[in-house]
């Protein structure tokens, strides 16, 4: 499994404060250096922006070496084109791009962006309402999050694969062009799409590298992205996904009937609404989005722009809900193609066992119980563990030691100096007599 995280060793000073951020307890910090456990990492990003030494990094391919190259090819994601000042404009970003030799596939982002919320309209219209509500596949974070804390929900999950994914496919139908495509990506969890995806065996992009350092060398290189430029016409419903609530727009406006969705963004936010659907209490809902990040994708950690202004200028963006007769007729032709569909369904993902053998794991569970209920339940992360309860599991795995908590250690130095201090008193009396 790869993650949409690294860690740079040489940074890293053992503060330990990351790993309280970290929602699936995937970071531990061993010998004063901060380590991750990537079958728990969900990609949210979170440690990266708790990190001020910048120890914690987005895995990201080497864009200076990527946009040498002859012809760099770009599937971007809708937080891109807003990232400058005055440019809500995709075609005007084209141009810009194709300055900085760069080829973008941007009108087949937007077409894959249509045909993905047509067929989540379609899924939805399909499900009788003991089926619903259904959950956003759009957040890759979010997915992983759920096959790990929230295994009950996975069967939720809308059958689409992600769009970004679906516009490369489209490309390649369309063109016949098999060049290699790079995706400008706002956050880790859209870099590991590309490295280890979700519901398909391999992705149909190569290379993975963040908005910001995009952004910031287009911007270095003299490109004009940052001039303000007259909103243009066009479909631009897709940018409108990269901010919440854009995508369950998006969706209604496709649907044959009426629909109740909630969006919320933010982990905080998207973890109160799982537990509120897992106990059952999300009636009548037709469908969730949840974005790990706060006001949406704009929030990523790898963007360049402040979330609040790329927030602002998406409130001024006239979009248009309903397609033209052509973009219908598109949308219908590329939905009964089934390019859209995720080609497996997404899975629970088991968390570590305790062990392979299932009466060996009980007796590992027992004993993981029996340490944690003699720790102090506080929390603390002196040992390097996000809760006691984590370094309880990681004694049993045999990775720590009860020790490492500071007050059990302190426990074993005061038994300690009392055995040292009950043997001195044994001493022979030939030692003890007066000089
Ligand atoms: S990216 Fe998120 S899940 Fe992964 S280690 Fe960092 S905080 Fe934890
Ligand atoms: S909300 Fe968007 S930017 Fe944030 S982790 Fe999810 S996909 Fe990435």
């Amino acid at each position: 499994m790869t993650t949409g995280i690294k860690v740079q060793l040489s940074a890293c000073r053992g503060c330990a404060r990351c790993i309280k951020v970290c929602p699936t307890e995937a970071m531990r910090v061993l010998d004063g250096k901060v380590m991750i456990i990537p079958e728990l990492c969900v990609d949210c990003g979170e440690c990266i922006r708790k990190c001020e030494d910048r120890a914690i990094l987005i895995n990201e391919d080497n864009w200076r070496l990527l946009a040498s190259q002859d012809s760099t090819l770009i599937a971007a994601d809708p937080a891109f084109y807003v990232q400058t000042r005055g440019y809500n404009c995709p075609e005007v970003f084209s141009s810009r791009l194709k300055e900085a030799g760069l080829e973008d596939i941007t009108p087949w982002t937007s077409l894959a962006f249509d045909v993905t919320a047509y067929a989540i309209a379609k899924e939805i219209e399909k499900r009788g309402p003991e089926g619903l509500p259904l959950i956003s596949t759009y957040c890759p974070s979010v997915i992983r999050l759920i096959q790990i804390n929230y295994p009950e929900l996975v069967g939720r999950f809308v059958s689409v694969d992600s769009p970004l994914e679906t516009a490369v496919s489209l490309w390649r139908e369309d063109t016949g062009r098999g060049d290699d495509v790079t995706l400008i990506a706002p956050c880790p969890a859209k870099v590991a799409l590309v490295r280890s995806p979700e519901g398909r065996s391999k992705s149909s992009m190569k290379y993975a590298v963040s908005i910001q350092n995009v952004v910031r060398d287009l911007l270095a290189g003299g490109v004009e992205v940052d001039q303000p430029v007259e909103p243009c016409g066009g479909d631009l419903r897709y940018l409108l996904w990269s901010l919440r609530g854009g995508e369950a727009k998006h969706v209604a406006a496709f649907c044959d009937r009426p629909i109740r969705t909630i969006s919320v963004a933010g982990l905080r936010n998207t973890m109160d609404l799982l537990r509120e659907l897992e106990l059952g209490r999300l009636e009548g809902v037709d469908y969730i989005e949840c974005r790990a990040c706060d006001l949406g994708c704009i929030g990523g950690v790898g963007n360049l722009e402040s979330r609040f202004l790329t927030h602002l200028r998406l409130d001024h963006i006239d979009v248009e809900w309903s397609m033209t007769d052509q973009e219908s007729e598109a949308v219908s032709r590329w939905y009964e193609s089934g390019i859209w569909k995720l080609s497996a369904p997404l899975k629970a993902r088991q968390r570590l066992p305790l062990d392979q053998d299932l009466g060996q794991a009980m007796v590992r569970l027992r004993e993981m119980n029996q340490i944690y209920a003699e720790l102090p339940h506080i929390d603390c992360g002196s040992c390097g563990r996000p809760s006691c309860k984590a370094l309880a599991e990681d004694v049993v795995r045999g990775n720590g030691e009860a020790t490492d908590c500071i007050f059990k250690l302190r426990e074993r130095i005061y038994e300690l100096a009392r055995e040292v201090a009950e043997l001195s008193s044994r001493s022979p009396h030939a030692f003890n007599r007066k000089r």
